[in-house]
């Protein structure tokens, strides 16, 4: 670069910037536009990311930059121009988005924590159980026709979204497999985004089998170096194939010209942390920059997608035939009411799903039991004076675990011994209520004696490997009954389930959250996929309380048409997305009266400025966990036809209610 005196200079804090900094001669000769570099900040040194060049500056105290980092890596033009996206369209500064997109190691001033954790991820080749075996299939037609126009687009130049939209077994994975061969014949390189690789053995296997050398798998158990080489693999284009969760979308590709998101309906790709993005819209938009491809590929595609795919936004691709002709799952659907009637208590295991489960072990099938919620009973309480037991920290009840005869708050980790007398009236009568998957597998056990079975939730597999132990154990037939929560509801593949046992089909439909019946769909759909996947066939048995809701009926019939017409129709009567973009802001702080006080005051700023009245403000209210760790919680809503709408007043507001001791955070798109 040479000549230039200053750079401007954006970091890893809530700070918008950039800053400018004057260039030392040494540094001269390897600063460039996207070079990663250290500087003072503060009394602090913090690694940052050089956005611009020039010869002039007004400031006269000046710092000079410390050093850079690594010589060999940069981040190119398009990584910075999708990260200034990022940071606009979710409310970050720019420096904390370049800092989501690139290898942890690299960034100075990351919490301690997060560093121990990558100290304690060891390299593992996991999956060593299973076999990468691959077999390359002739597309069918409908197979054919959605590759012919993803290959026009690509070779065109063309960016495109395609929604493919499968049943389990339809052949999506082809599809992908095949479009990513046909983009490096083309010269392109393709990002494949899957929602926990850990999760995904088997497809990460068969992407291997296939691509061997170029590919790359990023996953969040890679070391620190291991990832940074990986990245130079990547960047330097020896890798062309690159797969991975949520933050393999910023891998450094040359040629970008194809970006699978499979099961794009899955919130794991939504950041918790700042900038909260969407890897499955910013997948969108690196796209859109990049002039590449997109295939998002679901079963149950999400709302927005499908949405967006009617309205011909997206080019949807239909695949209705599974490739072996098999016929989906029976499900049936088991009313608990009738049970509880007939039971006179309240049941963990229906008539009908114990015979069928009996009946399967018997001839040496596998069964699979399903409950997304972990613990043994979810909630005690006084009989005599309805005393419940809640976390100190937060406003959630405590759930019992059985294992280690403790009390445990699943938001903070808090724990306590059960109490034997009443804390409120000092009553011996405390009950246990509620079901988890430890109470599922104890009650399994008295009910099929001679079965082995194994419980697989995060308490169960805590450590290290054991993930893959038990779903190999599974997989060579030693196990009968597998019970778990959404851990095994994904991705996998074992032709001797027979039966798939939903013990609750109602925990998500009672959460206070819009989305609620679409991830009671999804889930009972994708955990129905697991059964019936050979010649031995399949039964889904769901039990609920609320058997005639349109999400558990349309799940019976595999219907994601039926589900979506009467959804859609529900979130258009109530405004909420995709007819609207929503943003919810979030206020947290120890002090109760002062968090409600800045909220009272935000939503005024918010109000004042929205003077065309084209954004909804809802709220303040307190969230639906109105306390956590310790913290206060309101919440602001704010919806309106478009994000430009937003944008302007919301981050004006959110300049003029910086208070101390409050916390506020902004997620766009909450999903
Ligand atoms: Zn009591
Ligand atoms: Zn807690």
């Amino acid at each position: 670069m040479g000549n230039y005196k200053f750079a401007n200079i954006v970091i890893n804090r809530p700070i918008e910037g950039p800053f400018t900094y004057s260039i030392p001669e040494s540094l001269k000769e390897d600063l460039e536009i996207g070079s990663i570099v250290e500087v003072s900040f503060g009394s602090k040194t913090v690694t940052g990311y050089v956005v611009g060049l020039s010869d002039k500056c007004d400031i006269e105290k000046i710092k000079p930059i410390n050093s850079i980092i690594d010589k060999t890596l940069r981040i190119d033009s398009g990584m910075l121009e999708l990260t200034k996206w990022i940071s606009r369209y979710y409310y970050s500064s720019w420096g904390e988005a370049i800092s989501a997109a690139i290898p942890g190691v690299l960034k100075k001033g990351v919490s301690v924590k997060r560093h121990k954790k990558e100290k304690h991820d060891e390299v593992s080749e996991e999956f060593e159980f299973i076999d990468g075996s691959d077999t390359h299939l002739t597309p069918n037609p409908e197979q054919q026709q959605a590759l012919d126009s993803i290959i026009n687009s690509m070779s065109g130049r063309l960016h495109k979204v395609f929604l493919l939209h499968g049943v389990t077994g339809s052949g999506k994975t082809e599809v992908y497999l095949q479009s990513i061969a046909y983009a490096l014949e083309l010269g392109f390189s393709s990002i494949i985004l899957v929602p926990e690789i850990s999760l995904t053995p088997q497809t990460v296997a068969r992407f291997k089998a296939r691509f061997g050398d170029k590919i790359a798998v990023l996953h969040s158990r890679l070391l620190g170096s291991k990832r940074v080489s990986e990245w130079k693999r990547i960047s330097s284009g020896e890798a062309r194939i690159i797969i991975g969760a949520r933050s393999a979308i910023f891998a450094p590709v040359k040629d970008l010209g194809l970006v699978v998101v499979d099961e794009e309906h899955e919130t794991s790709y939504k950041q918790e942390d700042v900038p909260r993005y969407n890897a499955r819209d910013v997948a969108i938009k690196r796209a859109e920059l990049s002039n590449a491809v997109v295939i998002l590929g679901s079963a149950t595609p999400s709302l927005e997608s499908f949405h967006a795919a009617k309205n011909g936004k997206f080019t949807i691709i239909e695949l209705s035939e599974r490739i072996d002709s098999r016929l989906l799952p029976a499900v049936d659907i088991v009313d608990m009411r009738e049970e509880m009637t007939r039971a006179k208590k309240i049941p963990i295991f229906s008539q009908k799903l114990k015979e069928w489960i009996g009946k399967d072990i018997a001839e040496k099938k596998q069964v699979i039991l399903f409950l997304n919620r972990r613990g043994f009973s979810t909630f005690i309480n006084c009989r005599k004076c309805g005393y419940v037991i809640k976390c100190k920290r937060c406003s959630v009840t405590l759930t019992y675990h059985f294992d280690k005869k403790k009390l445990a708050c699943h938001h903070c980790n808090f724990t306590m011994a059960p109490p034997e007398i009443c804390p409120e009236c000092n009553a011996s009568y405390m009950k246990y209520w509620g079901l988890g998957t430890e109470k599922v597998e104890s009650e399994a056990h008295r009910l099929f004696p001679a079965a082995i079975i194994e419980r697989m939730d995060s308490d169960a597999t805590r450590k290290r490997g054991s993930h893959d132990k038990a779903l190999s154990r599974f997989k060579d037939g030693q196990i009968d009954i597998l019970i778990g929560t959404q851990m095994i509801a994904k991705g996998l593949d074992f032709p001797k389930v027979t039966l798939v046992g939903v013990i609750s089909a109602d925990t998500a439909l009672n959460l206070p959250d819009f989305r609620s019946a679409e991830r009671t769909f999804n889930l009972l759909t994708q955990v129905a996929g697991r059964a019936g996947r050979s010649d031995l066939g399949g039964r889904v048995i769901i039990q609920s309380y609320t058997p005639q809701h349109y999400s558990i009926q349309a799940a019976k019939t595999h219907d994601y048409n039926a589900f979506y017409d009467k959804e859609i129709s529900l979130r258009k009567e109530l405004y909420l997305p995709p007819f609207c973009h929503m943003v919810a802001l979030t206020l947290r702080g120890r002090k109760e009266e002062r968090v409600f006080k800045a909220s009272d005051s935000l939503r005024a700023s918010l109000e004042k400025e929205n003077k065309s009245k084209n954004i909804e403000i809802l709220g303040p209210a307190p969230s639906p966990i109105s306390k956590m760790k310790g913290m206060y919680r309101w919440a602001i809503f704010l919806r309106s036809e478009n994000a430009e709408n937003i944008t302007s007043i919301l981050k004006k507001a959110l300049r003029e209610n910086k208070t101390s001791g409050i916390i506020i955070t902004v997620d766009v798109d909450p999903s």
